[in-house]
């Protein structure tokens, strides 16, 4: 047996990455500097690999963005508007990635979604009808080619054809009509890379784990045909991952593949797809056993006997990683803060290339039961001992439908908010966060560090919601918020307040671009302790005459941007966490706020690959979860929900479902497409579709935001319209949030003057 894995963390153990190209940016460090600096961190990463006794060592795993948009720029893929700016090949990448600004033009990026089923998000390549696939960059080959002189032999990784064209966005033609071109030009990477004495490729194909219809199956094997002829020498390994390939397996196993890579960790039906149909003999299956996007480590004795299971069908195994380990932090070595206790149960990318290598040994031991690795993996698994929180335990089991369920029914409950709330008709509010100024951070880093007691940072905090408060009631909003000028981030600083919660220092997780993200971790049931937020938005509600809104993080978007549990499923976790927001919202309710919204950012991120698991693996789990965090709030009292994209024409039913009075998402930037769905959907939430982007710090005319306003009033109803921002203020400025804010309200005040 021998081991891999599919790619390794870029951004390095101090985020270096982030802070180099962010230098660069700046002019303060050169392209030359730059370059040199990445191929250390590229280096530092193969050693690791290679010392840690990994067989296949991935290359061109590194990017300075995203690799789906390497692999565009190695194609050609780069529409007009970036090759007529004519900047050079790293400065034409990064406008691509980020947009451009200068003095050669002013250029939108390309646009941006998420990675499949993670928080990793890709660049959409723009495939335009003219676009000339060739085989432009070297990237690939001079990684490849850097790692050889350093005396370290990898396997290079590249984002397959038919992935890359299912993710493409097109003008009039589609995908078909480009299978032959990028065939082609894959065929001449192929043959590059045999001349420069590569033994295998691995092309990564997750695209296959989704639903596939027959045009899919033809396009793929239509692509892979000519490939596949003219591999000559050279090893192509097909990689999948993030499910299994049911649609796709027979197919897969009948080509000339070298290798295959399937996912037996989220892929439900990998084994019973090898047991059930075979593996040839000629092949090598790389078997993802260890876990690529969770944080846990991996229970030995499990592994091993399902290594045994495989191996009743199959003769060539390679151990592997499920996915690639970009969606881990780095390392453990430097948490410190964690007790040993905790840390020992936990894996990121580094101790997932030991978990790798003492497999690979136990597996060629005759009696591993007597080895001492192995003996030591099973104690941990023994020792863990999660508190368990048998109030939780009690109330779950004690859970009826009739707790998910709000009464009286909506539409009755409309009015009677109507009476009680006396707002305006086209109410404006915000979606909670204001602007975190510089010395916002650094009072909350001064009471993190101790340098300023928790009574100054707390009367602080108080001056900041004070003035926020003054400014909403001087702009002349309807309904207030308190700003949020105490979290950190929507979901840690809910996390840190929960018990069952443990917390990293240091293990970053890329989101987009360099951005990266330090999810919490779910280590045992979670329950509220303590009041979280009622303190704040109490005081806050006491300074107003007007309707203050409090904000929560919904249970589901805790859930899906933390690490979850893997010994019990995902629906209890968020159930717990549920319970904890219902006696939160509850407690805000009795502390007199009017107005509660839970957000809901991440719904979407969770929704099953396959569209026909939609439902029966997740929403109809997850919509109860949300309905059961607000379900028992007196009449009076409106809960409003926040969605960050706008991407949910295909799920507005279950959005319904939810069963909040009031939804605000962000639509601008779709330039309000969904308006026509809600309207044909008969959507009965009210909602505050956001009239301006608040991604850009560009401040949208009077003007623009009354004509935005019309155009939902077309489609909506008058009396369930909402008016505010498309999402939280809280990465902005305050001159262009004030600025815009002042021109939202007049704009409502001219539209309701023209009613
Ligand atoms: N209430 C949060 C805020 O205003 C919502 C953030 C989000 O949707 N990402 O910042
Ligand atoms: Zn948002």
């Amino acid at each position: 047996m021998t081991t891999s894995i599919i790619g390794y963390p870029r951004i390095g153990g101090e985020r270096e990455l982030k802070f180099w190209t962010e230098a660069y940016f700046k002019n303060k460090i050169s392209q030359e500097e730059l370059l040199k600096n990445v191929a250390t961190l590229r280096l530092k990463n193969w050693k690791k690999e290679q010392s840690s006794g990994l067989d296949f060592i991935p290359s061109n795993d590194f990017s300075f963005y995203d690799t789906v948009l390497d692999t565009a720029v190695l194609l050609n893929v780069i529409p007009k508007r970036f090759r007529d700016l004519e900047l050079d090949a790293l400065d034409t990448y990064f406008a691509l990635a980020k947009g451009y600004q200068g003095e050669a033009g002013d250029v939108k990026a390309l646009p941006m979604k998420k990675w499949f089923n993670t928080n990793y998000h890709y660049l959409v390549p723009e495939i335009e009808d003219n676009t000339t696939f060739a085989l432009k960059g070297s990237k690939i080959i001079d990684e490849f080619l850097e790692a050889k002189e350093a005396g370290i032999s990898t396997k290079p990784v590249l984002v397959g054809p038919f992935t890359f064209l299912k993710l493409a966005s097109y003008e009039t033609k589609e995908a078909k009509d480009f299978a032959n071109d990028i065939a082609n030009v894959y065929v001449k990477i192929l043959q590059t890379l045999e001349k420069n004495k590569v033994a295998w490729i691995e092309l990564d194909e997750p695209a296959l784990v989704k639903d596939l219809t027959e045009e899919d199956i033809t396009l793929f094997k239509k692509i892979y045909s000519v490939i596949l002829s003219n591999k000559g020498s050279l090893k192509v390994l097909l990689q999948t991952y993030f499910g299994d390939v049911r649609d796709i397996y027979q197919e897969l196993i009948a080509l000339d593949f070298d290798g295959l890579g399937l996912d037996f960790i989220e892929g439900k039906q990998s084994f019973d797809l090898v047991k059930k149909f075979g593996f040839p003999e000629d092949k090598v299956l790389f078997a993802g056993l260890v876990n690529g996007k969770n944080i846990w480590k991996n229970d030995y004795e499990k592994t091993l006997s399902k290594v045994a299971e495989l191996e009743q069908s199959v003769s060539k195994i390679v151990l592997s990683s499920s996915c690639s380990l970009l969606h881990v932090p780095v390392s453990l070595e430097k948490e410190d803060k964690l007790t040993d206790d905790i840390k020992e149960n936990f894996a990121f990318a580094k101790e997932k290339l030991q978990e790798l290598q003492d497999l690979d040994e136990l597996i060629t031991l005759q009696n591993p039961a007597d080895s001492s690795v192995l003996k030591d993996n099973q104690k941990i698994h023994q020792n863990l001992k999660r508190s368990v929180d048998e109030k939780v335990k009690t109330r779950i089991n004690a859970l009826t439908k009739e707790d998910t369920i709000r009464q009286p029914a909506r539409a009755e409950r409309f009015k009677i908010q109507q009476d009680y709330l006396k707002l305006p008709i086209l109410p404006t509010t915000t979606i909670g966060s204001f602007p975190q100024t510089a010395e916002v951070r650094q009072n909350r880093k001064k009471y993190r560090t101790g340098e300023i007691s928790k009574e100054d940072y707390g009367a602080h905090l108080k001056e900041d919601f004070q003035e926020v408060i003054r400014l909403q009631e001087n702009l002349g909003f309807d309904v207030l918020v308190h700003g949020e000028f105490e979290r950190n981030d929507m979901v840690e600083y809910f996390g840190e307040n929960l018990k069952g919660y443990v917390f990293t220092r240091f293990a970053w997780v890329q989101s987009y671009g360099t951005r990266c993200v330090k999810p919490p971790i779910i280590f045992a049931d979670v329950s509220r302790e303590r009041p979280i937020t009622v303190e704040t938005s109490a005081y806050a509600r006491s300074l107003t005459e007007k309707p203050m809104k409090a904000m929560l993080t919904g249970p589901i978007t805790i859930l899906n941007w933390s690490f979850p549990r893997e010994d019990i499923d995902l629906q209890t976790q968020s159930t717990q966490i549920a319970l904890a927001i219902r006696d939160e919202v509850l407690d805000l309710e009795a502390a007199g706020l009017p107005i509660i919204q839970i957000d809901e950012a991440a719904l979407r991120e969770k929704l099953p690959l396959r569209k026909t698991d939609w439902y029966s693996e997740y929403l109809e789990w997850a919509i109860p979860t949300f309905r059961l965090s607000h379900s028992a709030v007196k009449a009076t009292t409106q809960i409003h929900t926040h969605m960050c994209y706008s991407e949910f024409e295909d799920i507005i039913r279950a959005i319904d479902d939810l069963d909040a009075d009031v939804i605000s998402f962000e639509a601008s930037r779709s330039s309000l497409e969904i308006l026509d769905s809600l309207q044909a959907e008969h959507f009965e939430t009210a909602v505050g579709p956001g009239v301006y982007d608040i991604h850009s710090p560009r401040v949208p005319s009077v003007e623009e935001i009354e004509n935005v306003i019309h155009r939902i009033l077309k489609k909506i109803p008058l009396e369930k319209v909402w008016i505010n921002p498309d999402c939280g203020l809280k990465t902005r400025r305050n001159e262009e949030t004030v600025a815009s804010l002042k021109n939202l309200i007049e704009a409502t005040t001219n539209v309701r003057k023209k009613l």
